[in-house]
């Protein structure tokens, strides 16, 4: 199955999704994910500043910043530049309207990173929106333990994946 119409299909499946569906999936994947023993045993976690249409992350991640240390991503030209969403820093909108922390390049270690997708598979193999964000991070960071969460949609038997594609640990879904 080719990308381009994969990502197409999925599309198709979160707009034909109710919003108040991917509001109640997203609160049971991110109580699986907060259950989760590699997310217990992490002090400092990337997440992400979810997008309407992805796994809703916002009210964890304000649920959390108290906790644990919070790592986001910030898009600076063709690269994530991961950013600490310290105490007193805010969030502003960045390329794509994602939500970012106001503060300097983070470069310290990471013991969990949480990863959004259009689709995963069971092998871990996972299709993005198209550009290799996190296929040009995650290369950076190989011995970090990855957990990529999605709706139940979005969970396929199989995703095509091509040698730069990053494989994600485990998945996290309904
Ligand atoms: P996504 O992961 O967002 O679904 P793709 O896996 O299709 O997107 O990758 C999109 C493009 O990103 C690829 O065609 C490739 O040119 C580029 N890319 C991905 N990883 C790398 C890398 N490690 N180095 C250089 N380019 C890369
Ligand atoms: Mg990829």
């Amino acid at each position: 199955m080719d990308k381009s119409i994969l990502r197409k299909e999925i599309r198709a499946r979160k707009k034909a999704c109710p919003q108040e569906q991917l509001a109640t999936e997203s609160v049971q994947i991110m109580q699986k994910l907060a259950a989760h023993p590699d997310f217990q045993r992490a002090e400092i976690v990337m997440l992400y500043a979810s997008l309407p249409d992805e796994v809703q992350t916002l009210e964890f991640i304000a649920e959390w910043r108290n906790r644990k240390r919070i790592i986001l991503p910030t898009v600076v030209g063709d690269d994530i530049i991961p950013v600490e969403l310290t105490a007193g820093s805010g969030m502003v909108e960045g390329d794509f309207h994602i939500l970012e922390p106001e503060n300097n390049p983070y470069e310290g270690p990471i013991d969990l990173i949480v990863v959004p997708g259009m689709a995963f598979d069971r092998q871990g193999h996972r299709l993005g929106r198209g550009k290799g964000y996190y296929d040009r991070f995650l290369i950076k960071y190989p011995d970090v333990k990855t957990i990529g969460i999605c709706f139940s949609f979005q969970l396929l038997d199989e995703v095509p994946a091509e040698p730069h594609d990053q494989v994600i640990d485990e998945i996290i879904s309904l």
